[in-house]
């Protein structure tokens, strides 16, 4: 497909070759081949993948790309937002920045063809406890996710690390039954320490992402692009060998793909 072409044309190193649904049908248990999933509990051939972001335009900035790439492919997308962003708007109330947040974050699910879910938490008070473990385990055992992307929680913003720790937690809660991976966005400024496992090649869908990004309006998302995550899809398509790409750290790399 053609989000596997390598436009460098370079050899790569093999476990650097991460093509996304060409690396999927290698998963045991995950055959796109067969349809047959985790004991056929989805229909055939169909993934489901959810996100779980701090804050609109997380999401579509830290794994914009491989969202695109698995809805494009047809398998469900749900995006889950712990936050409406309610404090992300100077001179707005929390109620109205989250009035636009939302309507943001819509428009952005729609161009990424996936389903927006609000958890209920709030922007720069977010909170990691037992019955927020509860609630985020609950949350994802009702999606019955093959595979959750979140946050890296080495990362100076708080709100980024509760969203990686409640869906770590809630992994653990539910006996580790989907794939878990993590994505990075600001690296350097917020995101630190990120050493990827894998690299996934998102030069197809890079117009789509961008698209998704720039539904952010509030967020000046000029510049969230230009200054920061096109420099890192730059950066890890050099590492890659050629193109622009994602970064991940796959929980358990055994598992061998996203
Ligand atoms: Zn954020």
């Amino acid at each position: 497909m053609e989000m596997n072409a390598d436009p460098s044309g370079k050899p790569r190193r093999d476990f650097l070759r991460s093509s996304l649904l060409g690396m999927a049908a290698l998963t045991p248990g995950l055959s796109l081949v067969t349809g047959s999933v985790s004991g056929g509990k989805q229909e055939a051939g169909k993934l489901k993948v959810v996100c779980v972001g701090a804050h609109p335009d997380d999401p579509e900035s830290g794994c914009g790309g491989v969202l695109a790439q698995y809805a494009n492919a047809g398998h469900q997308v749900t995006i889950v937002y712990l936050t409406r962003g309610e404090a992300g708007i100077p001179g707005k109330s929390h109620d109205e920045a989250a009035a636009i947040r939302t309507l943001e974050a819509e428009k952005a699910c729609k161009i990424l063809k996936a389903t927006p879910v609000f958890f209920g938490q709030i922007d720069g008070s977010t909170v990691m406890d037992r019955p927020q473990i509860d609630k985020m385990a609950g949350t994802l055992e009702g999606l019955d996710p093959d595979l959750v992307i979140t946050h890296w929680a080495v990362d100076s913003h708080p709100d980024h690390q509760v969203a990686g720790m409640l869906s770590f937690q809630s992994w653990l809660r539910l006996k580790r039954k989907f794939r878990l991976a993590f994505f990075e966005v600001n690296a350097g400024y917020q995101t630190m320490q990120f050493r990827p496992t894998h690299y996934i090649n998102i030069t197809g869908v890079a117009d789509q992402k961008k698209l998704a990004l720039y539904q952010h309006v509030s967020q000046n998302p000029d510049e969230i692009y230009h200054q920061h995550h096109q420099l890192m899809q730059q950066f890890r398509g050099r590492e890659l060998g050629g193109g622009e790409a994602e970064a991940y750290i796959l929980l358990d790399a055994s598992a061998g793909t996203l």
